[in-house]
């Protein structure tokens, strides 16, 4: 019996059609087979700073590529201008491609994007990716979530549409009731929120980590403590883009540092310091 061959059945991209597609974290691998199927048919991609260049390769060799990301000092383009290029290319009728680092609708601004596709009536399309807050960190060895640990996790932004730290996110509450906080663009403003979670009373002794430019070849991990960390951070070259995670979780990385122990690191057995349960019988 014949299997079912899903590969071929992928779909087709059609004229006039705009994909909203997730390119994971960085590593190619980390691509769904759609965005491979989507790159591969694109006449038009329309990518950002965070996509990796491998990634790109993909594309066919008469892609337009069009950069929408900041670039040299210059102001990233207006987010209604990238929306409405879209609308342009797809009018067009090109296949076109909007390919976003991770996930397009975590933090992303894809639904703003979707939203402008629909008000002019383009037929669209949702890829979904691996985030840079939960593949990235599984990268770094942080589970976002570990039985022992949290049932919870919380995702949130460091800087809001003006650049501030985001008035909108309840910090007190955040610090308090939630045991794993995964942040995304949080470096440049990472002292006044470490600041929010002291003055909530999370312990200054808590594990956190910053992950920079995770599932790439430039990855770097700093695991330190909340008290601990703008002095940390100041002797590495940790910067943007990284993910920021507080919690016990980063404890685990001990264990599960497995790009680590591919390089010959020694792993923990016991990274929350329990003894584990003897088989009986
Ligand atoms: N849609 C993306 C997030 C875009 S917001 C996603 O789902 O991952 C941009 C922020 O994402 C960066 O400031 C950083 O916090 C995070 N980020 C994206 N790619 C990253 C990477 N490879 N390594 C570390 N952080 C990353």
């Amino acid at each position: 019996m014949k299997k079912q061959d899903f590969m071929s059945e992928l779909p087709v991209f059609e004229k006039g059609q705009v994909w909203l597609v997730g390119a994971g974290p960085g590593d190619p691998g980390l691509l769904t087979l759609h965005a491979a199927n989507a790159i591969r048919q694109a006449d038009v991609i329309v990518y950002d700073a965070l996509v990796n260049d491998a990634i790109l390769d993909l594309a066919n060799d008469d892609v337009v590529l069009h950069y929408a990301g900041k670039r040299g000092g210059k102001p990233s383009p207006k987010q209604r201008d990238i929306s409405l290029h879209l609308v342009e290319f797809a009018k067009e009728n090109k296949r076109v491609l909007r390919l976003k680092g991770g996930d397009p609708f975590v933090f992303g601004r894809g639904g703003e994007e979707a939203l402008t596709l629909v008000e002019y009536g383009i037929p669209f399309r949702i890829v979904p990716g691996i985030s840079a807050g939960i593949g990235g960190l599984a990268y770094a060895g942080i589970p976002v979530t570990h039985r022992d640990i949290n049932h919870s996790v919380t995702f949130l932004t460091g800087h809001d549409a003006s650049g501030l730290v985001p008035d909108a996110v309840d910090w007190e509450s955040v610090s308090k009731g939630s045991p794993v906080v995964v942040m995304y663009m949080a470096m440049k403003h990472w002292s006044n929120i470490r600041d929010r979670f002291l003055d909530a009373g999370r312990p200054a002794s808590q594990p956190m980590a910053f992950v920079c430019e995770t599932t790439t070849d430039r990855q770097r991990v700093l695991e330190t403590t909340i008290g601990s960390s703008l002095e940390d951070l100041a002797k590495t070259d940790i910067k943007p883009p990284a993910i920021v995670v507080v919690g016990e979780a980063v404890r685990l990385r001990s264990a599960l540092d497995w790009l680590g122990a591919m390089d010959g690191k020694t792993l923990e057995s016991d990274p929350l310091g329990k003894k584990l349960n003897q088989e009986v019988g």
